[in-house]
């Protein structure tokens, strides 16, 4: 980059002190030098983020950065990790100063919350697009997979469904029918800085037989957790957990929205029943929405009884 040139930008909007035994060698030198800590496995994410696809062309720099690294996070939640590093490539048309503070403004609030250190990454000039690779550790044996959930098993989902779905609706002014100001900030809000479900996904472990976060729609998500654990289930529909402002807005379509929008960033998770204490216990609340069978596939009931429901979630390709 010339002018203001790539060096430049990573010193004045992405290097900063960092002090923490880990990081041996961060931003500076030719990759960086990290420690893990005995015992545990490295657990590794990459997500990218392509203006226009994954943030309207016109969201804020502060946001984008926010939810660049949020994203991530949110896998290293479900993983049941405890969040380290991170590490960020960024391709920017021009040298946007005013565009890379408040994307960095944006970016470091989170990683300060979550006390991970941005430790290398790459600059270039191109079509925004930014990809984050976060990383961070778990003793092997308590690392929370999609793979190991059991017949029989609750199925439960944290926090409410749907919220972002109806905050792109917003974003995109798809959205026609009346909503008050607080629900169209909450829904907003929900898009634009998702809130990884951390403190969750560490709490998890010894207690979740298998994890996953919901970023491209409950039933899409939920269908390849049980595929992979080779189970099924049966998922009650009423009970699917909905904030007020779903619940102000047409009951099916607050449905459809929970079992298909993306973007909520909540974690899914199975546990034997005997659980059941330590789950209404947990930092965050945890809804009970169905449970497992040894018979593949994904049933929805509606007062118990089984009904069709879409079921497409969003896809690249
Ligand atoms: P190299 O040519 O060895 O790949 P670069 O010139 O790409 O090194 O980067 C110089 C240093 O700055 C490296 O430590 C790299 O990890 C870091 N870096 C580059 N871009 C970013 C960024 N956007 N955020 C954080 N660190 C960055
Ligand atoms: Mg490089």
């Amino acid at each position: 980059m010339s002018g203001h040139g790539e060096f430049d930008i990573i010193r004045e909007f992405f290097t900063r002190p960092v002090h923490d035994e880990t990081v041996v060698r961060g931003i500076g030198d030719d990759a960086a030098l990290l420690t893990v800590p005995a015992g545990e496995a490295l657990v590794v994410t990459t997500d990218t983020l392509v203006a226009g696809r994954h943030f309207p062309d016109h969201a804020h720099a502060n946001d984008i950065g926010w939810k660049s690294l949020a994203v991530n996070l949110s896998d290293l939640a479900a993983m049941g990790a405890t969040t380290r590093w991170v590490s960020l490539a960024i391709t920017l048309p021009s040298n946007d100063a005013s565009f890379l503070r408040d994307f960095s403004h944006g970016f470091f609030a989170l990683a300060d919350q979550a006390h991970v250190n941005l430790i290398g990454g790459d600059t270039t000039r191109g079509p925004l697009s930014i990809t984050v690779t976060a990383m961070g550790s778990v003793p092997v044996a308590q690392a929370l997979r999609r793979d190991s959930a059991r017949p029989d098993d609750d199925l439960y989902v944290s926090g409410t469904l749907g919220d972002a779905g109806l905050g792109l609706q917003l974003a995109l002014e798809q959205w026609q029918d009346d909503i008050t100001a607080a629900d169209r900030a909450h829904a907003l809000e929900r898009l634009h800085r998702p809130q990884p479900r951390l403190a969750l996904g560490l709490a998890l472990r010894g207690i979740a037989t298998a994890c996953m976060d919901v970023s491209d729609g409950l039933a899409q998500d939920l269908n390849h957790l049980l595929r992979a654990s080779h189970v099924g289930a049966e998922l009650a529909l009423d009970t699917l957990p909905l904030s007020p402002a779903l619940r102000a807005i047409d009951p099916a379509f607050a449905t459809v929205l929970a079992l298909t929008s993306g973007d909520d960033y909540e974690l899914l998770f199975t546990a034997p029943a005997s659980t059941r204490d330590a789950i209404a216990a947990l930092p965050v609340p945890c809804t009970r929405i169905g449970r497992l069978t040894a018979t593949p596939g994904l049933t929805f009931l509606r007062d118990g009884l089984p009904v069709a429901m879409p079921v497409a979630g969003y896809t690249h390709f």
